[in-house]
């Protein structure tokens, strides 16, 4: 077995301090592998977010370790941990963060240009990225000039154009109208469907229902841990002739 992608163990986050500490994780531990699908559920004030800004590497625990593909993220630097944030994973949060004023295009640029990718390849690759999310036609728009689910189009391919082992989002959808939101989580589903293992965030329901494994949390602890059946169903039934049917 190769070593899990995310190796959470015993994570506690504390915030504030004395009397106004809050326990935002009380002892967290979890493994997920390449590949895999999962969705964090819980209420909120549930210690979704925190969890996600650990597993992200934008907040570090109070107490516990966390490994990333192997390395223990607590002995990183900061300037380490910058460039495995950018090389290794990407984000899209429920508020799509674009940077207004700037081309969709620029925007999936970003994270091209902080890796230190020349001018023409980071426009190459961010016009693939836009078009993988079925809006190639809009790289010249501005993010006030694009709907919510386009505009989150733009955060996935921004999150993407890196190519991350990993990719994160919490509550992705929270902001869409339902078509949106289905056009939304079939990219994630198709993401996810060529290898990249994907984490997302949601409380619906019908979100979680497409991850391969739902992971509940109650008040900063993990409470359920379960795989979902395929989403395709069980397999078909075989014809008497042991043949299947078509
Ligand atoms: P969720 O994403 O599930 O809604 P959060 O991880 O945002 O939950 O919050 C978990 C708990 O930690 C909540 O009680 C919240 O109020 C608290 N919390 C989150 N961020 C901070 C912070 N920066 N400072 C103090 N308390 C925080
Ligand atoms: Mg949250």
């Amino acid at each position: 077995m190769t070593a899990p992608v995310l190796d959470v163990r015993d994570v506690t986050k504390v915030y504030g301090q004395g009397d106004t500490s809050v326990y935002a994780l009380r002892g967290v531990s979890l493994q997920v592998h390449r590949g895999d699908y999962v969705a964090f559920m819980g209420t909120s004030g549930s210690g979704k977010s925190t969890l996600m800004n650990i597993l992200g590497c934008l907040d570090v625990p109070t107490a516990g370790r966390y490994l990333l593909d192997g390395t223990d993220v607590g002995t990183l630097t900061e300037g380490q941990l910058a460039v495995l944030r950018n090389r290794r994973l990407g984000f899209v949060f429920q508020s799509f963060n674009l940077i207004p004023r700037m081309s969709a295009l620029g925007n999936v640029e970003l994270p091209l240009a902080y890796g230190g990718v020349g001018t023409s390849e980071r426009r190459r690759r961010a016009q693939a990225a836009l078009r993988m999310v079925g809006i190639g036609d809009r790289g010249r728009h501005e993010p006030n000039e694009l709907s919510g689910g386009q505009q989150q189009r733009v955060a996935i391919a921004r999150a993407l154009v890196t190519a991350p082992a990993l990719l994160l989002a919490d509550e992705p959808t929270g902001n869409l109208d339902t078509g949106s939101t289905a056009d939304v989580l079939a990219i994630i589903d198709r993401l996810n469907a060529q290898g990249r293992t994907v984490v997302l965030i949601t409380h619906e329901s019908d979100v979680g229902a497409r991850a391969k494994r739902v992971i509940k949390l109650v008040d900063g602890r993990i409470v359920a841990d379960q795989r979902n059946a395929p989403l395709d169903g069980p397999p078909p039934a075989l014809l008497v002739d042991g043949s299947v049917p078509r």
